[in-house]
């Protein structure tokens, strides 16, 4: 039997006319044997086809009816069937429909005797495949298979190809969305065509209402020419334009910010050339420009890093002030300018006093909190062109360029210091602290930044020499005395081997009888080269170097030894008064040191009288509580030394066994100024009555204040007006005359009053 074109009918009307080879009748996609499903009703037809198809290799199912027909395409899965459309009860077109409606993934060809062609043509718009027409050869109908089970490959490998293309897309476009750049195309004219999310979330603006937007509605304006070059790039690879830094306005839909710098957000923008369809360029033709495309990094929290980290550079963390590089930098350029000019200009060297106290005993937060707000005030006091650094710790320095007088800046001086006069309120602290200022003026003292800034330095150790609290001008005899400074440190450690430190002792006085009562131990160094030096010219420095704990040691034998001479004079009533720094209360062991001593040399505790500053460690204060009650339960008392001047509330003194009350030097001076009513002094010593201390006035140079002291309640005194401290064989000669019962050799030898004050007391 020969096949007749007419029999056959092609689904597909695809343009390939060629027959594809069989090849393996393996199934690639699944790689597995095709599986067939035969429907029909005539039993001897259907059992010859799955003969044929089974010995053309084929998985062979027959089924005789529609019903059976579309159960066994509900079980399993089939690549083909091969359907009659004839049959009793419902025929293959009801196959088809459930087919189509339960969206059976399989191929149909109808094989049928049916020779209407609108049966083919029904059949066909049913979605079959082919349709071959009984009787058929079975090399036709083999083909027909083949070539439906072909297509049939091909339509599900190109299905899973769309899948993974669309896959990719996504892929493609989740990379572009989510990536940490942004990335843009700009048409020929510089109109954004493509921009990624980032765009959107960087600028605010919705990605399409970019679209279609020239660059330059969201570049600054200050940045156009540049983005002209990167916008309008036509050159291509190593030549393209790379890395140019453009700032974007942030909500561009706003007119340019007046706010320049604010909110602009800086980007590196990588631009490449886009060229039309690629055409062949021989002969000289020129493809078509296109735009740019690339890529823009967000630089601005590095922008804000640089900027940060140059700040940094230049400026003290603690204070934000401009530290020492960016003051000599300012320095060199008012140094230029004054030396144009001819003007002068001031350094001011400012180191506070105390500060290391404060933060020994608060602690370095609290000592951080004071220098910031000092920072504050000193540079309220100060104009626009002047110029405050923090050099370190405690030291600030000032210049103040274009100086009309040099009066100018001493009026500074003492802004800066009246500034400072105000306590500082540190948590539930109050601290007073005040500045030793040193300044040195261009040209006169120095015309390089170095000297200007060293002799500003030594100006300022002398003010802190003098008593601290002030300011002074450099001069040319200060230079032997700061070349002296430097060889304190060696000299304060060989001291004590060489045995160049003595106790001095200042008598105390009661007034209405005469008598000395007590002494002071006084520290004096007996230098080598300098002569004698008082305890303030260099126990603040054995403070600092870490030298007190071992001098203290000294000091306290050295007082033992001298107290039990006394004794011996017949002097058994005469206290000794001792400082004591606060580290050696807190670490120097003291107590027991003070037992040991006792147990050499012995005497009673109840001549011992330990004076300590108000603010004595408030950082560990039960501590230095529990020794002060360990000391009273010895006898020892315990004086209250500067009192007024720190900066413990007097809440907190209630805490300490405390004695005696010492009335600072300072206030005593007012009693001066006073004329005739100091209700400080007043407070002082009717508060200290009132709890049932002592009082006691120190620095006492005038009958004056003597005086008013006397009439005030305070008859107890130390000061010039009386006695300077002694070494101890002059105090012991004194202490002789007393205990032989003569009233001591009047003060006239000892005082060191300045000729302000008359002498009380004169046998
Ligand atoms: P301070 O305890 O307030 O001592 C009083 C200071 O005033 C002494 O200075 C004394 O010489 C001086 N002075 C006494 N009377 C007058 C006067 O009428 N007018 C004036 N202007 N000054 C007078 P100095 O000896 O330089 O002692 C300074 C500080 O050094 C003392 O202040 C004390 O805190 C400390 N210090 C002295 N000796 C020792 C010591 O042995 N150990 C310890 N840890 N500290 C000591
Ligand atoms: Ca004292
Ligand atoms: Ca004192």
């Amino acid at each position: 039997m020969k096949s007749q074109p007419g029999n056959r009918l092609r689904a597909a009307q695809a343009a390939d006319r060629h027959w594809p080879q069989p090849t393996a009748l393996v199934d690639h996609v699944s790689a597995r044997v095709p599986r067939l499903l035969l429907v029909d009703d005539d039993r001897l037809h259907l059992k010859s086809l799955s003969a044929l198809l089974r010995a053309a290799g084929y998985e062979a199912t027959p089924v005789d009816s529609a019903c059976g027909a579309m159960q066994k395409l509900q079980g399993s899965e089939f690549d083909l069937v091969l359907l009659d459309l004839r049959m009793p009860g419902q025929g293959g077109n009801a196959v088809m429909e459930h087919i189509q409606t339960a969206s059976v993934d399989v191929a149909v060809i109808v094989v049928s005797g049916e020779s209407r062609i609108d049966a083919a043509i029904g059949a066909l718009r049913r979605r079959a495949d082919d349709f071959v027409r009984k009787p058929y050869l079975p090399a036709d109908l083999l083909r027909s298979i083949e070539h439906t089970l072909q297509r049939r490959r091909l339509l599900i490998e190109n299905r899973s190809m769309a899948q993974q293309l669309e896959h990719s897309e996504r892929l493609y476009r989740h990379l572009v969305d989510s990536s940490p750049d942004m990335i843009y195309m700009l048409d020929a004219q510089g109109r954004f065509t493509f921009v990624n999310d980032r765009f959107e979330s960087l600028l605010g603006i919705e990605r399409d209402s970019l679209i279609g937007r020239h660059y330059s509605s969201v570049i600054q304006d200050d940045d156009l020419p540049a983005a002209r070059y990167v916008f309008h790039e036509r050159r291509v690879g190593d030549r393209a334009a790379r890395n140019v830094e453009l700032r974007l306005r942030p909500l561009s839909l706003l007119p340019a910010q007046p706010d320049a710098s604010s909110g602009f957000k800086t980007l590196l923008f990588n631009s490449v050339a886009m060229y039309g369809p690629t055409m062949p360029l021989e002969g000289g033709g020129a493809s078509t420009y296109g735009g740019t495309y690339g890529v823009a990094r967000d630089l601005t929290e590095r922008k804000r890093a640089e900027e940060r980290i140059s700040h940094q550079a230049y400026h003290d963390i603690l204070t934000d002030l401009p530290n020492r590089i960016l003051f000599r930098d300012r320095l060199e350029v008012a140094m230029l300018q004054a030396m144009r000019s001819g003007c002068e200009l001031a350094v001011m060297f400012i180191d506070l006093d105390r500060f290391k106290m404060v933060n020994d005993t608060l602690g370095h937060l609290l000592g951080d909190d004071l220098l910031k707000e000092a920072a504050s005030r000193l540079k309220d006091v100060l104009r626009a062109g002047d110029t405050l650094a923090r050099l370190g710790g405690d030291e600030f320095i000032i210049m103040l360029p274009r100086l009309g007088s040099r009066e100018d800046a001493a009026v500074v001086a003492r802004k800066i210091l009246e500034c400072l006069q105000f306590p500082f309120v540190l948590a539930e602290h109050e601290v007073r602290i005040s500045a030793s200022i040193g300044i040195s003026v261009y040209p006169v003292h120095g015309t390089t930044i170095d000297q200007l800034l060293a002799h500003a330095d030594i100006a300022m150790y002398r003010v802190k020499a003098d008593g601290k609290n002030g300011h002074c001008f450099f001069r040319a005899d200060m230079l032997d005395a700061s070349q002296y400074k430097l060889s304190l440190d060696r000299g304060l450690r060989l001291a004590l081997e060489r045995g160049e430190l003595e106790m001095f002792y200042q008598p105390q006085i009661d007034v209405r009888t005469g008598r000395i009562i007590g002494a002071e131990g006084l520290m004096r160094w007996r230098h080598p080269d300098r002569g004698l030096l008082t305890a303030s010219e260099f126990l603040p420095f054995a403070e600092e170097v870490g030298l007190i704990v071992p001098i203290s040691d000294w000091m306290l034998e050295t007082v033992c030894r001298d107290l039990s001479e006394w004794t011996a004079l017949g002097a058994d009533d005469v206290t000794l008064a001792i400082n004591l720094s606060p580290q050696y209360l807190e670490r120097g062991d003291f107590v027991r040191k003070l037992v040991e001593a006792q147990g050499r040399w012995g005497f009673a505790m109840s001549r011992i009288e330990v004076e300590i500053t108000e603010n004595v460690s408030i950082r560990n204060p039960q501590h230095v509580i529990d020794q002060l009650n360990m000391l009273c339960r010895l006898g020892v008392s315990v004086a209250i030394d500067d009192f007024g001047t720190g900066y413990a509330s007097l809440a907190y003194l209630h805490r300490f066994p405390i004695r005696t009350v010492k009335i600072d030097q300072s206030f005593v001076r007012e009693i001066l100024h006073a004329q005739g009513h100091c209700p400080v002094v007043l407070a002082i010593i009717s508060m200290a009555t009132g709890l049932g201390m002592n009082v006691i006035a120190e620095g006492v140079e005038t009958t004056e204040e003597s005086a008013y002291l006397e009439q005030a309640g305070c008859p107890r005194m130390q000061g010039f007006l009386f006695y300077s401290a002694l070494a101890n064989a002059e105090f012991m000669s004194l202490l002789a005359e007393q205990t032989a019962g003569r009233r001591p050799a009047s003060w006239h030898g000892h005082h060191r009053s300045g000729g302000q004050g008359r002498l009380l007391f004169e046998s």
